[in-house]
């Protein structure tokens, strides 16, 4: 099969990896309809973070094309949303509800395991990792929705449950990212009164207006937290949305936390000092991690399906396999916030 293929830095390329097939019996086979590129992946891409050479993408949807004796829930032609970590769900940690920590787990596309940037995947552990679509015939629309469900709306979601969004609270999400107007959606989903997005681009800031932010702030570092205090009377927020993972995004996150208050962390750290003098000193936690997507699909799926949040409105320039290496290329560019990559045809005739 034909699949993209990590070769180093500003490196992606198409090529072939063996086709994959059910080797255990709790594998699946899915043929890939729709991936795309991840902010992670840009890491990778700028060569800020390792990547072995080979495989990656970790976000797809598709249709399973084969399965192992022992997979159950699932059958052959459903269309299926893959987590971006595939998980057991029996060991303590998914039944605790942190699937993404799962001590049988593993993540698609790490340069081995196959990934969701190629033609088809080999799932493990495929009866508890896979969501399956109910009904037929969605529109492209609703299909873009359902890719976004493989990890940035579940990791912007993961943000906002971490920093305990509820009903009437006051939320700032720190970047304008793909996972940060995500953010917005959920924190808008849970009954946030107030949403204040931090960017200055006009197409993610409109975006983020029609995902529910309430006020769009443009400054950046300490000028952030000074408007940001200001529009909230010098208390600051009941909720911080850290979706970045710089030193100056941290930083700005926990200079606008109220006392008492969460900061919800879920973008991959980089050069970020140590918070704990925040945290004593301004009692202010921090909790989020790698989101257990697959515990919150089925939540965010029914949504999707009754049309309540449209998250695939993130992906605004596509291209096909071939033409995979200009998907990086734009979002490194910051030309496009979300790129999407059409691989395989649309469920057959369904
Ligand atoms: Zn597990």
């Amino acid at each position: 099969m034909r699949a993209a293929i990590y070769n180093g830095p500003r490196s992606i390329e198409v090529g072939e990896r063996p086709d994959p097939v059910v080797a255990a019996p709790t594998d699946a086979v899915v043929r890939v309809v729709l991936g795309c590129v991840c902010g992670s992946d840009l890491w990778y891409y700028r060569g800020e973070t390792p990547h072995a050479v080979g495989s990656i993408g970790h976000e797809f949807i598709g249709v399973v094309e084969g399965i192992g004796t022992d997979v159950r829930g699932i059958a052959v032609g459903d269309l299926v949303i893959a987590p971006f970590k595939y998980c057991d769900g029996t060991c303590p940690h998914c039944r605790a509800g942190v699937t993404s920590q799962c001590v049988a787990g593993g993540a698609f596309g790490n340069g081995e395991i196959d990934g969701g940037q190629g033609e088809a995947v080999r799932v493990p552990l495929a009866g508890a990792t896979l969501v399956p679509v109910p009904g037929s015939r969605h529109s492209d629309e609703m299909m873009r929705s359902f890719l976004a469900l493989s990890d940035v709306m579940s990791t912007g979601h993961h943000a906002a449950v971490s920093a305990g969004v509820r009903s009437g609270s006051v939320v700032a999400v720190v970047g304008d990212g793909a996972v940060g107007l995500c953010a917005v959606l959920a924190a808008h989903r849970l009954g946030a009164a107030r949403i204040i997005a931090l960017s200055r681009h006009p197409a993610r800031q409109e975006v983020a207006r029609s995902f529910g932010a309430t006020d769009i702030r443009a400054e950046r570092g300490d000028a952030a937290i000074g408007a940001i205090l200001e529009l909230t009377d010098g208390v600051g927020v009941d909720a911080a949305l850290e979706c970045v993972g710089t030193g100056q995004s941290m930083a700005t996150a926990l200079g606008i936390a109220r006392p008492g208050s969460v900061v919800g962390v879920v973008g991959v750290p980089h050069d970020i000092e140590n918070p704990m003098e925040t945290v004593i000193f301004r009692n202010i936690g921090l909790r989020g991690g790698v989101s257990p997507a697959r515990a919150y699909i089925p939540e965010l799926l029914d949504d999707v399906l009754d049309g309540r949040i449209n998250p695939g409105r993130v992906f605004d320039f596509e291209t096909d396999l071939d033409h995979i290496a200009e998907a990086y290329k734009a979002m490194d560019e910051r030309r496009a916030i979300k790129s999407l990559i059409r691989i395989g045809a649309k469920e057959d005739g369904r």
